[in-house]
């Protein structure tokens, strides 16, 4: 039996923060090696990826994530790796999008894909009941695409997958850049003179140090307040309330009507303080930020038969000691941490 406290009040972490957002990677695998995210140097042939037994299964996912609404859940984003390599992943779709809050409303599902895949499968995830999707795009030039993406993938595709969405309903459709400089930085024009007047939101990301293979630099960030510049010096830009307190993308829209824009400041504005999110890895483990270097395992406990109660135990005890404000901290460390998670395991 869940109490009515556990059904409307989300649990709140060491510095207050409720648990209201949940991340799930359905695969560690992916069919772009983009450099700053999977470089191929280190995810190349000989680079060993999870196991099937190893990924949860999507009954195990649906578990976790239900527990996980019991404790103040209301979003689910599923992520990867590239999600939409994951065999039958409409499936999971079906099972979360069906899972409801205490008050019986649903939970919205989200996913960030790559987009390459998304064509085909746009309208079988809409049936599904996925909400909506952000599709990362770096480059609209072709040399640019296929350099960072490292794949011969065309950005038609990308597009045709956005256009996919935006046509059976899976909006408002966001497209996710990540800047790096002296890379794609001369991209940042093109990409908002493409996606205005479109109906998709475009949002531009400070390349952040997750994991320890990109070889990020502080250099090599090209800050959210460069990037406005540029565009408000072609297209006038206003700044726009949040939609809610934690959205992680500082809104503007344009002063012509031509839509909205975001820009992820993960690095030189953290917004660590209004984080409520909680990473599921795909073989089970629980993470309380993308920067961590440890997750609490919850698949043996599953797997060893673990009740609900035991489970959902374990998850409100990693949220409810959770400290964890890296972003805010980033300055201040004074050497990269050895190990650190990646992101293409604990999904974006
Ligand atoms: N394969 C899917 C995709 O491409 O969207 C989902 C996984 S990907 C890890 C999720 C998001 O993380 C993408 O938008 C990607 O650009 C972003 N990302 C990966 N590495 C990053 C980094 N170092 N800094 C900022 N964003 C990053």
């Amino acid at each position: 039996m869940i109490s009515q406290d556990r059904q409307t009040r989300p649990r709140l972490d060491i510095l207050g923060r409720p648990l209201r957002d949940l991340r799930i990677s359905v695969t560690d695998r992916c069919n772009l090696r983009c450099t700053y995210c999977m470089p191929r140097e280190v995810f190349g042939k000989g680079f060993v990826f999870l196991r099937r037994s190893e990924l949860l299964s999507f009954e195990e996912i649906t578990r976790i994530a239900r527990l996980a609404i019991e404790l103040g859940v209301r979003k689910i984003r599923l992520s990867g790796g590239e999600p939409l390599l994951r065999h039958r992943i409409e499936t999971l779709v079906e099972q979360l999008a069906a899972l409801h809050d205490g008050d019986g409303q649903p939970i919205e599902i989200a996913m960030t894909t790559n987009g390459t895949l998304l064509a085909a499968k746009a309208r079988s995830l809409k049936d599904a009941g996925l909400s909506r999707v952000t599709v990362s795009l770096d480059a609209l030039s072709e040399s640019v695409f296929q350099r960072l993406s490292d794949s011969g993938v065309s950005v038609g595709k990308v597009l045709d997958g956005i256009a996919a969405a935006q046509a059976v309903g899976l909006g408002p459709v966001k497209v996710n850049t990540v800047v790096k400089r002296g890379v794609n930085e001369d991209e940042i024009l093109p990409l908002a003179r493409h996606f205005r007047h479109r109906g998709i939101i475009l949002r531009f990301i400070e390349f952040m140090d997750v994991g320890t293979t990109n070889g990020w630099r502080l250099d090599d960030v090209v800050s959210a307040r460069d990037i406005l510049d540029r565009i408000d010096g072609e297209f006038p830009l206003q700044p726009a309330d949040p939609n809610y307190v934690g959205e992680v993308a500082r809104r503007w829209r344009y002063a012509d009507g031509g839509g909205e824009i975001g820009v992820i400041a993960s690095v030189t504005q953290a917004f660590c303080r209004d984080c409520s999110r909680l990473r599921l890895s795909t073989d089970g483990k629980l993470y309380t930020c993308l920067f961590a270097n440890e997750g609490a395992d919850l698949r043996s406990p599953l797997r060893n038969g673990e009740s609900d109660a035991q489970l959902g135990g374990r998850i409100m005890a990693q949220w409810t000691c959770r400290a964890d404000r890296y972003s805010e901290l980033r300055h201040a460390a004074t050497e990269v941490p050895r190990q650190r998670i990646e992101m293409s395991y604990i999904g974006g």
